[in-house]
């Protein structure tokens, strides 16, 4: 869904549907030379990754395996609890793998960290993160993302991936919620 069609739910345009795509592009050329000679494995965090994922991994011009992680974040609110919880685990073990997770976005990190740590308990040979968006001033937690498509102001967004209330994650760029949605 484009701009036009969102009408006045959006305050502002935050990043089009042409930077995200120019970033990945970027992004995959990096990923594609810090993983040379080693198997990858991409794993995205449902629902908010999954454009993120699809076309980044479309992105790469080299194999990858994928797998899916749903956790719990903010339920309808806008604001982290930081209280995680596993929805849908991976479908197999990760003993040995090198692990990129594909985020949407990076809050207060809360989310991130304790998925990170998570991870790293089950016997991988390395866990980095690639997040889309990052709040650089909303974080509580340092968590080391090694690749980050924008840094945000921290206002509610939504679009590519980021809903509200399940709704929004269909737009072709990202923006800010209008206040008026939530309020
Ligand atoms: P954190 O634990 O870093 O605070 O939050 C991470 C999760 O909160 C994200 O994966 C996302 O689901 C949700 N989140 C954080 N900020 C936003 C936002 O601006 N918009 C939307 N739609 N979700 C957000």
């Amino acid at each position: 869904m484009d701009l036009a069609s969102a009408g006045s739910d959006i305050e502002r345009v935050i990043v089009t549907q042409e930077q995200i795509h120019n970033r990945l592009a970027e992004l995959a050329l990096q990923v594609e030379k810090d993983y040379e000679g080693r198997e990858v494995l991409l794993i995205g965090i449902l629902k908010g990754a999954v454009m993120t994922m699809a076309d980044f991994a479309r992105s790469l011009n080299r194999h990858i395996e994928t797998d899916w992680m749903a956790v719990s974040s903010y339920g309808s609110g806008t604001k982290s609890s930081g209280v995680v919880r596993i929805l849908k685990d991976l479908d197999r073990d990760i003993l040995g793998k090198d692990v990129l997770i594909i985020e949407d976005i990076v809050d207060t990190g809360l989310t991130l960290a304790w998925l990170k740590s998570n991870l790293e308990s089950r016997g991988t040979k390395s866990v980095e993160i690639l997040t889309m968006l990052r709040k650089p001033e909303a974080a509580k937690v340092e968590v080391d993302v090694k690749y980050v498509g924008f840094d945000i102001p921290t206002d509610f967004v939504v679009g590519y991936g980021l809903d509200y209330n399940e709704k929004y994650r269909n737009l072709d760029f990202i923006g800010v919620l209008a206040k008026h949605v939530y309020s």
